[in-house]
């Protein structure tokens, strides 16, 4: 753990105070400005664009700018209502009714947006899935969720095999010509063009089930987390709070929709908040996420390790060459944001990088970094207002500080799974007592700052203690060959754990037995004894899941001949 403290960057931000908010914070006070849910009657949709689109102050406010090959279109909030309306009205048409799901699996477009609103109004499930998605998961989730229908392209649809749409109606195609696949396919270009603008939006219960989402199955089997009107709250919560959204802000979440962090800081938070969100449609470049920022005027970027990581690769002279003077906050979620690209984003890009920790299942963000509070490069940050995080035991007793153990998080903050699509064992799995259990393990310090270190399954047993991969992978990370690293447990029934490490390498250094030797003595030096690296593997590329994160379960099922799980959702 990294002792330096940055200063906070924002002392003027939403959030003034961690500590008085902390203390005082119920959540009640978010509730009072969305009184329906008291009322026992709501629908997100009312929230995050109705109230908008009737306010004639903010009508005509953008509410999306999606850009795609060069070609930029900006909705308004009045547009944003009108198109969902329409897609609202085709749903009802093609005979969906409240609890009937919709997939929808399209490349970057917004009627991604359009039709998960369209849903919400009269309380459809949708699912977004990552277009990338093989035949056989693809065919996994169909059965799973048994949809009412796929909402999909010309291309796409060929992904969609006989069994898994054995239970699907209907097809409905986005543009073009129906491609004849399946007996009932629909091309809603020419169908919406004929709907009406206007749509009586379902009011429902706030528990009601809104959107169904396969998490990245970066330990396990995906499952089907359900989530409900109701996370709203901590929606707008944590938009105000942690992104420091208000209704000025520009926010890109430059994260795909499919993940559940496009789909919440994508959509639903910065509308709830009232302001602008961007869609980048293209691919990632340097240059096309430089460009993007300096253009659409951002505010706040919430990004990834990940895309830090390649903005780094691709040079420091870069950034100088745009002009990213509205930027005002920077966030990151997904893995570690370790120190090394902490301190090139703050040197390079002159912002403070703020790391944010949750899951699919907890529906918004739980720990963080705040604008008007000191960082800890390396730390996740601590728990948002509302929310009560503890470092606990297996029988769920909180540990002191510096000891390594499980995060847990005190059920029933407003965004909490509501569970997991037909599969109440799985659910149950999660909690213990009063605890929700994360699967993540990390370290707590004397102020309460969290450190990630790696997933429970992960865990690498070092004399008589265990120790998370994040260690040993950031000390030879420190290493100047080392560009990424993975370590994992050989542990066997018997005999001592051995330590294997999968690494990248840095531009300018190549694999020789030399640079493993020396790298295992780089680690004996700077880790305690009980760990000692015995195995070092070169490669070109580590796995990881298509939101980027480092998937350890498949460089063990690999290397002892495991059954790998589930391949599911791996990038490539
Ligand atoms: P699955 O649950 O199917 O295995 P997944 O856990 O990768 O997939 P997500 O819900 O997208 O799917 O990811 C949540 C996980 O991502 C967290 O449990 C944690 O391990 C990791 N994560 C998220 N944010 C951070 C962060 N700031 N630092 C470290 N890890 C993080
Ligand atoms: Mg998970």
């Amino acid at each position: 753990m990294i002792k330096a403290i940055i200063r906070p960057e924002n002392s003027e931000a939403n959030l003034r105070s961690y500590h008085e908010a902390y203390k005082n914070f119920s959540w009640s006070q978010i509730e009072d400005e969305l009184p329906e849910i008291g009322a026992g009657l709501t629908n997100i949709v009312h929230y995050a664009i109705d109230r908008w689109a009737e306010n004639p102050h903010h009508a005509q406010k953008t509410a999306l700018i999606f850009e795609q090959a060069g070609k930029t279109v900006r909705y308004s909030y009045r547009d944003l209502y009108v198109e969902s309306c329409k897609w609202a009205h085709l749903l009802v048409r093609h005979g969906f009714k409240k609890g009937d799901r919709l997939f929808i699996l399209l490349p970057p477009s917004p009627e991604i947006y359009f039709a998960m609103m369209g849903c919400a109004r009269i309380g459809v499930i949708f699912s977004i899935l990552y277009p990338s998605l093989a035949f056989e998961e693809m065919t996994w989730r169909l059965l799973d969720s048994q949809p009412l229908a796929v909402l999909t392209t010309e291309d796409l649809v060929e992904k969609l095999s006989p069994e898994g749409m054995k239970g699907v109606q209907c097809v409905l195609i986005l543009s073009g010509e129906p491609p004849g696949l399946f007996p009932w396919e629909v091309v809603t270009e020419s169908v919406l063009a004929r709907m009406p603008d206007t749509f009586e939006t379902e009011k429902l219960p706030p528990e009601s089930p809104l959107y169904l989402l396969y998490s990245s199955g970066s330990t396990g089997p995906p499952k089907g987390v359900v989530h409900a009107h109701h996370d709203m709250i901590g929606h707008l919560m944590t938009g105000r709070f942690v992104l420091d959204l208000s209704a000025e802000s520009i926010l890109w979440t430059d994260c795909d929709p499919a993940w559940v962090t496009g789909t919440v800081y994508g959509a639903f938070a910065p509308w709830l908040c009232g302001c602008t969100t961007v869609v980048q449609g293209d691919s990632f470049s340097a240059s096309t996420w430089y460009r993007t920022l300096e253009i659409y005027r951002v505010t706040n970027w919430y990004t990834t390790p990940m895309t830090l990581r390649k903005l780094a690769a691709a040079g420091a002279d870069l950034p100088g060459r745009y002009d990213f003077s509205s930027l005002k906050h920077i966030a990151t979620v997904g893995e570690a944001l370790v120190p090394e690209i902490f301190y090139w984003v703050k040197e390079n890009l002159k912002h403070t990088p703020h790391d944010t920790w949750w899951m699919t299942e907890t529906g918004m963000i739980c720990i963080a970094n705040f604008a008007c509070e000191p960082t800890k490069p390396g730390s996740m940050g601590r728990p948002v207002p509302g929310v009560q995080a503890a470092v606990v035991d297996e029988s769920g007793n909180p540990f002191q500080p510096f000891t390594l153990g499980q995060l847990a998080l005190k059920a029933g903050w407003p965004a909490m799974m509501k569970s997991i699509w037909r599969d109440k064992e799985r659910f149950s799995r999660y909690f213990l007592q009063e605890w929700f259990l994360t699967g993540d393990m990390v370290i707590a310090d004397e102020d309460g700052y969290f450190y990630h270190q790696g997933r429970n399954d992960d865990l690498i047993k070092a004399g008589r203690e265990f120790i998370g991969p994040y260690e040993i992978e950031s000390v030879l990370r420190m290493h100047p060959a080392v560009a990424e690293a993975a370590v994992i447990s050989k542990a066997t029934t018997m005999g001592p754990a051995t330590v294997k490490a999968f690494l990248t390498l840095n531009e300018g250094f190549t694999a020789s037995s030399r640079l493993n030797q020396e790298l295992k003595a780089f680690v004996r030096t700077n880790l305690h004894s009980e760990v000692t690296v015995t195995d070092i593997a070169f490669v070109n590329e580590l796995p990881k899941t298509r939101s980027g994160k480092l998937v350890r379960r498949a460089l063990r099922a690999q290397e002892l001949g495991l059954p790998s799980g589930d391949p599911l959702n791996l990038r490539d």
